[in-house]
């Protein structure tokens, strides 16, 4: 395959801040949309190339060339990068090139991130490209064949079995960090698959975090909603029982701190039940620490900014999911965005 045009191609954007990562710059290594799923929640579009074959995308000099400009400019800024993150229009891992990127990256000094979907993590390639990054977020929607199926909607060759074993062999190996990724919908009898995830995860190796994800930009399928708080709250407690709760956090749309204390109430209250829920024993204390009452938690309610969730006799507190935001909100924005940098 020829090596992709370089006109109207964006091989780095940000830096971005981001929870996970602090300040991110971004890497789009991957045409759009080439990718070996084709998500029902995907929020880049349609799969246009479906494939699992490993390809030559664009050269890695351009790639490093386009992030080291990138670097210059923010530091110029003084704005600082915490990590250069692969997180194309699809699935990074495809091309072929990135463990030599990846190479050629690390001379800049900055920590490497790689999102995957980690379709081809059972490939030796895949994984020794992997091993030079710092930190991998692997998918794991589903462990379930039939679940994945309908929900990663991936590549007939593909096979979930093979994936797992692939991820599992791959924390053994790595020596960075390792974080997961679920990403829950509405409409989906999940039974007890977040009992066979949690089991799942709890075998991997070295896994540091595991974010419980909603989509929060407008996915392809129309049908596609976001979990509701309801399903999030169960997927995060049965996935705490199984690793801790320090290690599960959810990522919906909000950038919370589950440390957050600025001294104002309702909104460290808010920061922290956007990365978890709060047990009622739990906002009772940290209430009396603030030297604030139950009426906070009231107000908070009626506002509709937090919701109450029960669970084994218990209730929780987690902060409302934010409402989708219009395709016409987003292309307004990236118009905007545009004009901008077409201006500097
Ligand atoms: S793996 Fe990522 S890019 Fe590929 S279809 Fe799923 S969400 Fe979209």
């Amino acid at each position: 395959m020829e090596v992709a045009d370089l006109e109207d191609v964006r091989l780095a954007f940000g830096p971005v801040p981001s929870r996970r990562l602090g300040k991110s710059l971004g890497i789009n290594n991957i045409p759009i949309k080439t990718c070996s799923y084709s998500c029902v929640y995907c929020q880049v579009g349609k799969t246009l190339n479906m494939t699992t074959e490993r390809q030559y995308f664009y050269k890695p000099e351009d790639i490093f060339k386009e992030v080291e400009r990138k670097v210059v400019e923010s530091a110029s800024r003084d704005e600082r990068i915490d990590y250069l993150t692969f997180v194309p229009d699809g699935e990074p891992t495809l091309d072929i090139n990135l463990g030599k990127e990846i190479s050629l990256l690390k001379q800049i000094g900055i920590r490497i991130a790689v999102l995957t979907n980690a379709s081809l993590i059972w490939r030796d390639d895949v994984r020794e490209d992997l091993l030079e990054a710092d930190f991998v977020s692997l998918k794991v929607d589903a462990v379930s064949e039939g679940l994945w199926r309908r929900i990663d909607r991936p590549h007939k060759d593909l096979k979930s079995n093979t994936i797992l074993k692939g991820m599992t062999e791959f924390a053994k190996e790595f020596k960075g960090t390792i974080v997961s990724e679920t990403m829950l919908i509405d409409g989906i009898n999940y039974g007890d698959e977040f009992e066979k995830v949690a089991d799942f995860l709890k075998h991997l190796k070295n896994l540091d975090k595991v974010y419980v994800a909603i989509p929060t930009r407008p996915p392809t399928e129309k049908w596609v909603k976001p979990a509701k708080e309801e399903i999030i709250n169960v997927a995060f407690q049965v996935f705490s029982k199984e690793l801790g709760a320090d290690r599960v956090e959810y990522l919906i749309g909000y950038e919370g701190n589950a440390f957050a204390f600025t001294g104002r109430v309702e909104e460290d209250l808010l920061s922290i039940t956007a990365v978890h829920p709060m047990r009622r024993e739990a906002v009772k204390e940290f209430l009396k620490k603030a030297d604030a009452d139950w009426n906070v938690i009231e107000r908070l309610l009626f506002e509709d900014k937090l919701v109450e969730l029960a669970y084994e006799g218990n209730a929780y507190y987690m902060r409302r999911l934010p409402s989708f935001k219009s395709k016409e909100f987003y292309s307004r924005i990236t118009r905007s965005m545009n004009a901008c940098l077409e201006k500097s």
